[in-house]
């Protein structure tokens, strides 16, 4: 496969072609090569050049972007002249759009511009596009194909994977191919080859592949095979596995996030969190509010960088500061537990430590987290060592302590 991404904005440098990447990574998972790799403008001749030339060392060519109603968007009309055909109104397509605009909540005749969209080349195979109104499709010159999908990452995906690579893998015969993906926390890279190494049975013929997020591991079981029922049953039983070797290290599957995963475990229970932080300075509350509808669950957060700050907001005794030190154990849990009964929350994180570059000790080096959760049953702390810059420090705090919340929630049964 030759993958050509279009777009003047690319070729500008404004905008990184993280299509190709995506694509580069979701061709070679399915067992297909990538031949070669380009980007050209919103010009039908470029456009048909690229095409062709694509010809000349793969199957076929995968086009993104230029499929919009505007005038800029020509992919239709550059594909069209590759594979020498007029383009054609797809009349049969027009319901689809108008249930596309109806989705949107948009009433009334559908805009003219929108039409140029339907105008495919003349012999394609439409590809529907379930969240846009771009039209997607596949056609062929002799033995050569050439697909195109939106440009927007989202629906360039969707469309890859549902429409596009189903078809060109039933041409050549390809088995199909299924994955689940299970996303982890709290456990490197190495540590869970070496658990996950000596598989038990029912694995057989599951591929397994690491993709590291930073912080957090995505696991990826692939199979393929003749029957999709089949399929997904040792898909199931190989992610079973996982989990089962795994435990609470598996916050996720596909579409899950971290603090979204919390954020359900909270509102399972009821219950509303706060953050209470120092060396994050908000970086928890602001991970914890990325997540839709966080209203529902996060109460409010506190940064108290200053050991007055800390007292006055946390009510942390100045003796216990005097004694331990602000980054201690005894003071995040001070912290947490301040947090919860001063502010009225149900579960309070809290974080403190050395981000660095500077302050750092022999005793207490940078990179030192002290991350606590104090809920009805009790708290909890953990103490970390990042390696890295300060944002590094800051960005993996943030991430261990709404993990160390996802996982105090998991130890307290939901109420009701
Ligand atoms: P639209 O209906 O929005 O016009 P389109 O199919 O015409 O969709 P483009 O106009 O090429 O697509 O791109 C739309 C947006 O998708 C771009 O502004 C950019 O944000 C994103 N995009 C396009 N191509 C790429 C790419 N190669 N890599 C990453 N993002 C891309
Ligand atoms: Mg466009």
């Amino acid at each position: 496969v030759h993958v050509l991404t279009v777009g003047a904005e690319v070729l500008a440098g404004d905008i990184l072609d993280t299509n190709f990447r995506e694509l580069a990574v979701l061709l070679r998972e399915d067992g297909l090569s990538v031949t070669g790799h380009s980007t050209c403008p919103d010009e039908p001749r470029r456009i048909a050049a690229h095409v062709r030339a694509g010809w000349e060392e793969a199957e076929g060519v995968l086009v993104t972007g230029g499929l919009g109603p505007t005038p800029d968007d020509l992919t239709r009309e550059g594909i069209a002249d590759a594979l020498g055909v007029p383009q054609e109104r797809r009349e049969d397509l027009v319901g689809d759009l108008e249930a596309i605009f109806r989705g949107f909540g948009r009433t009334g005749p559908l805009p003219a511009v929108n039409f140029r969209q339907l105008d495919l080349p003349r012999g394609a195979e439409a590809l529907p596009n379930p969240v846009g109104t771009a039209p997607g499709f596949l056609a062929w010159r002799d033995d050569r194909w050439v697909a195109a999908v939106p440009g927007i990452p989202t629906e360039m995906r969707r469309m890859v994977n549902e429409q596009v690579l189903p078809r060109v893998r039933s041409h050549y015969g390809l088995p199909v191919i299924r994955r689940r993906l299970l996303r982890t926390q709290g456990i490197g890279e190495s540590d869970l080859v070496e658990r996950l190494g000596d598989v038990p049975d029912g694995w057989r013929g599951v591929g397994i592949a690491y993709y590291p997020q930073q912080p957090g591991v995505d696991i990826k079981l692939v199979h393929l095979g003749k029957d999709r029922k089949r399929i997904d049953e040792r898909l199931e039983a190989a992610a079973a596995d996982v989990k089962r070797l795994l435990g609470d290290r598996v916050y996720g599957e596909e579409g899950d996030t971290l603090p979204g995963v919390v954020g359900d475990l909270l509102l399972a229970r009821g219950w509303r969190a706060g953050a209470a932080e120092s060396c994050t300075g908000g970086a928890v509350a602001a991970l914890l509010t990325s997540v839709p509808g966080a209203s529902r669950w996060f109460d409010r957060g506190v940064v108290a960088y200053a050991n007055r700050a800390k007292t006055e907001l946390l009510g942390v005794s100045g003796e216990l500061l005097a004694a331990h030190g602000a980054v201690s154990e005894p003071v995040a849990r001070a912290m947490a537990e301040g947090m919860r009964t001063r502010h009225g929350v149900d579960v309070a994180v809290a974080t403190t430590g050395i981000a660095g570059p500077d302050g750092g000790t022999d005793e207490k080096p940078v990179g030192l987290v002290y991350t606590a959760v104090a809920t009805p049953a009790g708290t909890v702390c953990r103490e970390t060592r990042s390696p890295g810059t300060r944002g590094h420090v800051v960005r993996r705090t943030a991430v261990n302590a709404v993990n160390l919340l996802r996982l105090s929630l998991l130890r307290e049964a939901p109420v009701g």
